[in-house]
């Protein structure tokens, strides 16, 4: 679809969400409906965490700077179906590292921003470009539109949560534990439970840190599974 064509589907897509806003908002006081249509588009809920009763964990691996083949190869083998929460500037020099990973194997690619800010220093426009301008970037280079966005540092604001639905996520994604290793210090392995979402970064240490992850799912008796799916349509 090109681009006018989808702004113009996500504009008709975002218009039918107007009349569910009034409907949504009937049984409060009448007062409150120029509150509701404010709103609009309809913020997103955040997830740091899944409700399932499913045996699984979510693995979810930001920025994208280092391309490690030995952690590629883990995913790969394991077939893990990762979240890549990506920049486009951290593809643009080497995309066939992702592209394998897509192509060969179950993860998916998620919005990130274009330049990783602190969403919430930005006004509407500044964050609509961040946001938007990722999603066309990850469409253009991997033909698939992330649904899910991680706001940089995990700081978020109103505005983030309208944004996100108009740049065509259905929410906005932290994480229950982050078990990155920064510099020299890695965090304790938490006691994983079904539903939670492990942060990883693409860094010097992803390796070590997705072995960490997964044995630690293994030892709680869950599984890898793709969080897109298990987020529900908001
Ligand atoms: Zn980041």
């Amino acid at each position: 679809m090109s681009r006018p064509r989808l702004r113009r589907a996500l504009r008709r897509a975002l218009a039918a969400l107007v009349p569910l806003a009034f409907v949504s908002a009937l049984p409060a006081p009448a007062h409150a409906a120029p509150t509701a249509a404010a709103a609009w588009p309809e913020p997103v809920p955040v997830v740091n965490h899944v409700q399932t009763t499913d045996p699984v964990v979510f693995v979810t691996i930001d920025d994208g700077w280092y391309h490690d083949p030995a952690a590629a190869k883990l995913l790969l083998d394991r077939r893990v179906p990762a979240s890549l929460f990506l920049l486009p500037g951290a593809y643009a020099y080497d995309s066939g590292y992702f592209h394998t990973l897509l192509d060969q194997g179950p993860s998916r690619v998620e919005n990130h921003t274009v330049d990783h800010p602190d969403l919430t220093t930005l006004d509407a426009a500044g964050q609509r470009a961040q946001v938007c301008g990722a999603r066309e970037a990850q469409l253009a280079e991997f033909g698939d539109g992330a649904r899910l966005l991680r706001p940089p540092y995990g700081t978020y604001d109103a505005t983030t949560l309208t944004t996100a639905r108009a740049c065509g996520a259905k929410a906005v994604v932290t994480w229950t534990y982050d078990m990155t290793t920064w510099g020299q210090w890695t965090p304790p392995t938490p006691a994983l439970k079904a539903g939670d979402i492990v942060l990883l970064h693409f860094n010097e240490t992803v390796e070590q840190d997705l072995r960490r992850a997964l044995a630690a799912a293994d030892a709680a008796g869950l599984r890898p599974a793709p969080l897109r799916d298990y987020v529900p349509e908001s």
